[in-house]
């Protein structure tokens, strides 16, 4: 009878201490699906850089797909706020601007003549 109450014991025992660790193992999953969303979401996005193709529209044309956003008012896609490709959505990192590049490079040469 002894033996049976001792057994009985055990097995109470060890039902509580099953129940324990599920809860502790709900609370880690809940801790660790909390930190997964917590991550940032990967940028995806490509890098583009905006090259300017017209000395006069101000078209500006994405290395990522190549079609050309016109800035009417003039200016640098950077100073529109333009932070993605209006037709791919890729993030554009770069602009290039080839015509204000030569008058640079002009500016350069009459310098080191002078
Ligand atoms: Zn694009």
């Amino acid at each position: 009878m002894v033996a049976l109450v001792e057994l009985l014991k055990k097995f109470v025992e060890a039902k509580n201490e099953v129940r324990r660790i599920e809860e502790e193992l709900i609370s880690l999953t809940d801790s660790l699906r909390k930190y997964v969303y917590s991550l940032p979401e990967e940028d995806t996005r490509k890098s583009a850089i905006f090259t300017r193709i017209d000395e006069y529209c101000d078209g500006w044309e994405c290395s990522v797909c190549g079609n050309a956003w016109s800035l009417i008012d003039g200016g640098t896609p950077s100073e529109h706020d333009m932070r993605f490709c209006p037709f791919c959505g890729a993030r554009i990192t770069a602009e290039r601007d080839p015509y204000v590049e030569e008058l640079e490079e002009e500016d350069e040469t009459s310098d080191s003549t002078v």
